[in-house]
């Protein structure tokens, strides 16, 4: 692992005794010794949660397509085949498409705000717009059950390309969607889902 920081890409400082910092991405505070060059800090928690990975891929990414990013984040040890983090995951994911096709938007300013409205906006996702919530939760209820976080990430991210278009004019990309990890899910509907890619 590269001693930099995920965030600015400046070197890692290490000091000699622990200092009250604050976390780049949830402003909690706690004692540490490690830092960027340039003050930033991730908490031990948010570590966990992989969102300082999520906001590396992020800024080093150049794709128009928040499926393909998506994807990459699903890669990483931290994300589980269901889990919370999908939230702060799609919501990345479209925010840096969004950007990469001509959104204007500040991804240094916005990534840490996704988790921290994710908190407070049911669905986490995005949490700028009801009415983009709506869509994309209606598209996640009319495929039916049992929930997954997959399924529901792609379905979510296929309602915000299409609504920012619509709304925006902004044209992000989306290729054929098809599922890789059916096998590491119990509850998988197989042919029912409209990603199923396997056998
Ligand atoms: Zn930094
Ligand atoms: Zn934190």
């Amino acid at each position: 692992m590269k001693e930099e920081c995920l965030i600015c890409k400046a070197p890692l400082e290490y000091l000699k005794e622990d200092v009250e910092m604050e976390c780049a991405v949830c402003h909690k505070k706690e004692n540490s010794k490690t830092r960027c060059a340039n003050g930033h800090y991730v908490c031990s928690e948010c570590h966990t949660k992989g969102m300082d990975s999520i906001i590396g891929v992020c800024l080093n990414e150049q794709s128009k397509n928040p499926v393909e990013i998506i994807e990459k984040m699903m890669e990483m040890p931290f994300c589980h085949m269901h889990g919370p983090e999908h939230h702060v995951m799609v919501g990345a994911a479209l925010l840096t498409a969004y950007h990469n096709a001509g959104g204007e938007v500040d991804l240094n300013q916005a990534l840490p705000e996704i988790y921290r409205r994710g908190k407070e906006v049911p669905g986490g996702a995005w949490g700028l717009c009801n009415l983009m919530t709506s869509r994309a939760l209606g598209a996640i209820g009319s495929n039916g059950g049992p929930r997954c976080c997959k399924r529901d990430s792609y379905l979510a991210i296929m309602e915000a390309v299409k609504f920012t278009e619509e709304k925006i004019g902004v044209k992000m990309e989306l290729g054929d969607i098809k599922c890789t990890r059916s096998e590491q899910n119990n509850q998988c509907l197989h042919k029912a889902c409209p990603f199923h890619g396997g056998k």
